[in-house]
């Protein structure tokens, strides 16, 4: 554990390059297109992008760039939110074609101010990129849409092949990490629902160094697995500003790796991404593939 302001060595990355990461970023240009890993500047881009050992993954972010919850790790704006475009499904659907991507993640923002939560232009969008091409593979990383069992239900009738939805951290620290429309229940209620009412893998990640105990980690774990999630991810909470959450500790590298071992061997979760640049789509193609030829 590494405690205080300065970030240590571990955390220090490279700037994404290439060929491949210029052209990628010229489409979503030309299309005004959004992905997470630009909005966040995520360290894995390179990675990510470039899928070296297997398929290239993506993070686009849907339904604007303002959301209606504010989250205290989160970066994304508050309020003010906008209609939602009718374009954006077939748009995004014709740049993933574009750019040539095997799997691709489909996030948004919370739209709390919605009917549906933005859960029919989010199934939209499933359905416009697996009608160019059924192989590709799609994530999604869905908000709780407040435990709204239709909405939950549209995404799965749009048949995504992984569907995702974030606890984020620990039951005991939800508040003061995630806004307070946010909770642990609702959440494991969510993936739950997804496991009864399909096939579909599903997958959670959680943000470590924001205050939580070992035991925690433990508990939530087996939580995770009784609602049957198949996929996990830990990666280190980073604070995108002073007037953000602080960040409690910098977990060590071989920590991450327990978490890892523990979750693959104890719990037997398909597969389980762990590590401090980890964030919940790293690599989600190529691990995903390499998981379920295993
Ligand atoms: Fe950020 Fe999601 Fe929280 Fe909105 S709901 S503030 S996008 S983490
Ligand atoms: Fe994009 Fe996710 Fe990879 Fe970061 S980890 S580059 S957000 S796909």
């Amino acid at each position: 554990m590494q405690r205080g302001r300065r970030k240590p060595d571990w955390l220090k990355s490279r700037p994404p390059s290439g060929s491949r990461f210029t052209e990628i970023k010229s489409t979503l240009r030309d299309r005004d297109l959004h992905t997470v890993c630009e909005e966040a500047n995520c360290p894995n881009m390179g990675e990510c992008w470039s899928g070296e050992d297997g398929p290239g993954t993506a993070t686009f972010m849907l339904m604007g760039d303002r959301c209606s919850r504010g989250c205290n790790f989160c970066d994304v704006e508050t309020g003010g939110m906008e209609p939602l475009d009718p374009d954006e499904p077939a748009n995004v659907a014709d740049a993933v074609a574009e750019i040539g991507l095997d799997y691709v993640v489909l996030t948004s923002v919370d739209r709390d101010d919605l009917a549906d939560g933005g859960s029919a232009h989010f199934a939209e969008t499933i359905r416009e990129i697996k009608r160019r091409d059924p192989e590709i593979l799609v994530e999604t990383l869905i908000p709780d849409f407040q435990g709204d069992p239709e909405a939950i239900d549209r995404i799965i009738e749009a048949e995504p092949d992984v569907i995702a939805h974030n606890v984020e951290t620990v039951e005991r620290l939800q508040w003061p990490v995630r806004d307070r429309r946010a909770n642990y229940e609702q959440s494991l209620a969510v993936l739950d629902r997804v496991d009864r009412e399909s096939d579909i893998h599903t997958k959670t990640s959680l943000m470590l160094g924001v205050g939580e105990y070992d035991h925690e980690v433990y508990r939530t774990l087996g939580d995770l697995r009784e609602v049957g999630v198949d996929v996990v991810t830990f990666g280190q909470y980073l604070q995108p500003s002073r007037s953000h959450l602080d960040v409690f500790e910098y977990v060590h590298p071989d920590v991450f790796e327990t978490w890892r071992r523990v979750a693959e061997e104890e719990f037997d979760f398909l597969y389980c991404a762990s590590g401090a640049m980890v964030r919940s789509s790293y690599k989600a193609g190529e691990l995903f593939v390499e998981a379920l030829v295993r």
